[in-house]
């Protein structure tokens, strides 16, 4: 019995490391890793992570403050080079809810400007009737970025460069990072691949042209692209997802152009999306968001995040 107790009281108190990882870490270049999110979605978005020689360049955090814990775990297991940096792509709390964890780990937080205006106060919005008290608490007390802009900067690793890039169309503060010496580029929700994405704060108009300036780059062909959630994807992921925005501003006019409105245009278009992209994960509930932010779009009454004064 004596045994047994004992054998439960070392199970409970067992190291992190016992317990599977809420993400798939995936080599993408030398010394440069994507985190992709498991099957069961409980890191909430895709991360990334940049190894230089002095240090280590972190490319957000995930939703929850575990699962990036258990991401300066994995980093300091491949490196003992310091967390110097994270990069935050955007203010979603899908991708800035673990920022505390990295800054605990000794990291600058890194953010477009309209990030600090927008994080602590946006991100209520952003989970509309499914807010809880406690999350608004969590969202309330999220870390400010240290170092912010509103244009492109360039991070040096010692001699390892990386350049974050302003991109317009997912929320009107978003950035990319790209890694030139590995041919890699985290584009945060720039691109989801085989997933709809939320386009709450979006201009599909916008955001088509980054991605098609972004299928369309120089080593296009020979670059890996991490996206903000969904597998690591290629080119060809990159003009898909723009096919798949294309379809749904096209599917969404002509509903219109029939009279059609809410959820009739949603019955309109959701079945001939899903039949357009039948790889592609669509829930009911993200098609008829999707449907109505891209109606709003097309009216002209679209609310997107205003930048804040600092
Ligand atoms: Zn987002």
């Amino acid at each position: 019995m004596k045994h047994l107790l004992g054998m439960v009281a070392t199970w409970i108190a067992a190291p992190a490391f016992a317990a599977p990882l809420p993400f798939v870490l995936k080599q993408v270049g030398p010394g440069v890793y994507a985190a992709i999110d498991g099957p069961d979605h409980k890191a909430g978005s895709n991360v990334g992570f940049v190894i230089g020689d002095d240090g280590v360049l972190v490319i957000d955090a995930f939703f929850n403050v575990d699962a990036a814990r258990a991401l300066v775990g994995e980093i300091h297991r491949l490196t003992p080079k310091p967390i110097r940096f994270l990069v935050n792509t955007h203010y979603h709390a899908d991708h800035t809810g673990g920022d505390q964890a990295l800054r605990d780990a000794g990291a600058v937080i890194i953010a477009h400007k309209n990030v600090r205006g927008w994080v602590r106060t946006n991100n209520v919005n952003l989970f509309g009737d499914r807010i809880t008290p406690e999350l608004k608490a969590r969202i309330q007390a999220l870390p400010l970025p240290d170092l912010t802009t509103d244009k492109d900067l360039t991070v040096w690793l010692g001699a390892r460069k990386v350049v974050v890039q302003t991109v317009l169309g997912h929320t009107g503060g978003d950035l990319a990072i790209a890694v030139p010496d590995a041919k890699v580029l985290f584009t945060g929700d720039m691109l989801w691949r085989k997933i709809a994405p939320n386009l709450i704060d979006g201009s599909v108009k916008e955001w088509m042209a980054t991605d098609a300036a972004l299928a369309a780059m120089p080593g296009a062909a020979h670059t890996t692209y991490v996206p903000g959630h969904g597998d690591v994807a290629d080119q060809s992921d990159v003009k898909d997802f723009n096919a798949y925005l294309g379809d749904l501003r096209r599917l969404v006019s002509e509903g219109r152009n029939s009279g059609l409105r809410d959820e009739a245009l949603a019955q309109f278009v959701a079945p001939k999306l899903k039949a357009l992209h039948p790889d592609w994960t669509i829930s009911d509930r993200a098609a008829a968001a999707e449907v109505r932010y891209m109606d709003q779009e097309l009216a002209g009454t679209k609310r997107r995040p205003v930048p804040v004064r600092d």
